[in-house]
């Protein structure tokens, strides 16, 4: 099984890319925004607890998503692989990664890296708003917040996978046909 992770700031345009990698690559895709958005959306206790952090422009607790991932990797069969998107968002969230696949002595395969300067995350994000209706793009407080939570949580995450060579990142400004190559000519490696 190969294992992908997308990377990147919010509004970098991974849900975008996640379709086309997915269907190019035989992967499932596993959106821990998107799992979260579920259950919010089917008013599980879970989702209740997860409403008031998401919509603050904070993180879930790592142990939620830890799981989430982990039943996926049980549950799915028939592809070649997964494709986390959004996902590890935390150092521990990566250490737990790691765990979970040494469990069948696998490992991450490539980190695909969507990079965007911060004033474009404010303006994508905003346009995406008009569009999606998504609570957490409401307010620029919200999407400064989940910028601040990026850099202090999760981009240390770039130095882990660099040490442990598995780390690429394209550049994501471009059309989005452009930013699709250049990440298909990463996965095409693999
Ligand atoms: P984006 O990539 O645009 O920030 P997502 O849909 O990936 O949006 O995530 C929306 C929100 O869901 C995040 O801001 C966060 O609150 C929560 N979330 C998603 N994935 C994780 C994760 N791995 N760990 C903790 N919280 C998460």
């Amino acid at each position: 099984m190969k294992y992908f992770i997308l990377f990147g700031p919010p509004g970098a345009g991974k849900g975008t890319q996640a379709t086309a990698m997915v269907e190019k690559y035989n992967l499932h895709h596993i959106s821990t925004g998107a799992l979260l958005r579920k259950e919010i959306a089917a008013g599980t206790e879970l989702g209740l607890q997860a409403k008031a952090l998401i919509e603050k422009g904070s993180l879930v607790p790592d142990e939620v998503v830890e799981g989430m991932i982990e039943s996926e990797f049980k549950t799915v069969k028939g592809v070649d692989g997964f494709l986390l998107d959004g996902f590890p968002r935390t150092l521990p969230q990566a250490e737990a990664l790691d765990a979970i696949l040494a469990k069948t002595s696998e490992v991450v395969t490539a980190t695909v890296s969507i990079m965007i300067p911060d004033e474009m995350i404010m303006e994508r994000i905003k346009g995406r708003a008009l569009k999606e209706g998504r609570a957490d793009d409401a307010s620029e407080d919200i999407i400064n917040n989940r910028i601040a939570t990026y850099h202090n949580q999760t981009e240390p995450l770039i130095e882990y996978y660099s040490k442990a060579e598995r780390y690429y990142e394209i550049d994501g400004i471009g059309t989005i046909e452009e930013v699709r190559d250049r990440i298909f000519s990463i996965m095409d490696r693999f």
